[in-house]
């Protein structure tokens, strides 16, 4: 039979891969036989190590997504080491902590810009590459659980993975039948640089993990198998969903 998730000749444009949960998806996406094209301000020597040990092709484009300057750049350049793009994961992404009463038009616009803007116009422009190979692709974007609730003192972040969420479906609805899907994942609670205010208050680090059916914090590796699933022709008629890998969080 052939293995739906075998990613094997397909290239992956992977944006915040040096860490977390961008680094999670690299390596599983590596391991799944892709190529791998990491975007980022920062080094990505660990990213890079962990995807060639999988036995990865692998490069990197130095952007900073907090503008779109770099989006046909990247686009450009995602597309030299395979013949095409056939996968993007919008990962990158930034959170600013204040209540908000008190909440700046710069902490707004910041992760406005990084978390929704700049992943809408690399979409489009992956996209217009993905329709004029003719072969279609895959677009994963990382939401969160705020695209579903509303949380406390992060009212952008909240603003734009609530966005993100009506913009996957409406990207879904738009290049479906063009033989792109465009999907999201919503993790829950994740050990990573993210959530390092939330983990070193007590209080706010217990109540969260009290509330956890699976009774423990997500690590990034949780996340690899949703975004191969995702990235596979296993999602080959799935469009349009925002699927939370969350520990059950959602579910209570
Ligand atoms: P992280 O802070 O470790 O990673 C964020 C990544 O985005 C880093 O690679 C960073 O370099 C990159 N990035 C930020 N601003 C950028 C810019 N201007 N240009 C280029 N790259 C930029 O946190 P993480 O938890 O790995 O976050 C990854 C994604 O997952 C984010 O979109 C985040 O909102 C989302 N998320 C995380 C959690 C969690 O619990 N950790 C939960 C839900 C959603």
């Amino acid at each position: 039979m052939t293995n739906l998730f075998d990613l094997s000749g397909k290239t992956a444009i992977v944006t915040g891969a040096n860490t977390g949960l961008g680094q999670a998806i690299a390596v599983a996406l590596a391991g799944a036989g892709a190529g791998i094209v990491a975007v980022g301000r920062s080094a990505m020597n660990e990213t890079e190590r962990l995807c060639r040990d999988a036995g990865a092709a692998f490069s990197v484009v130095q952007a900073d997504l907090s503008s779109l300057e770099p989006i046909d750049r990247i686009v450009a350049d995602g597309a030299g080491i395979g013949e095409r793009i056939d996968i993007l994961v919008n990962n990158a992404g930034i959170i600013r902590r204040a209540d908000a009463i008190d909440f700046t038009e710069k902490d707004w616009d910041d992760v406005m810009n990084v978390n929704l803007k700049s992943t809408f116009f690399l979409s489009q422009t992956v996209a217009r590459r993905m329709l004029a190979d003719g072969h279609g692709g895959k677009i994963i974007n990382i939401a969160s659980l705020l695209s579903f609730q509303g949380g406390i003192r992060i009212p952008s972040y909240t603003a734009s993975k609530s966005g993100l969420a009506g913009l996957t479906r409406l990207l879904a609805c738009e290049w479906a039948g063009k033989g792109i899907n465009v999907n999201a994942i919503a993790p829950g609670y994740f050990v990573t640089n993210n959530t390092e205010a939330l983990r070193s208050d007590p209080k706010r680090s217990s109540e969260i993990l009290n509330r956890i059916p699976a009774g423990r914090w997500g690590e990034p590796s949780d996340l690899g198998g949703a975004a191969v699933f995702l990235a596979s022709s296993a999602a080959d008629y799935v469009h349009g969903v925002v699927l939370p890998v969350d520990g059950g969080w959602l579910a209570r």
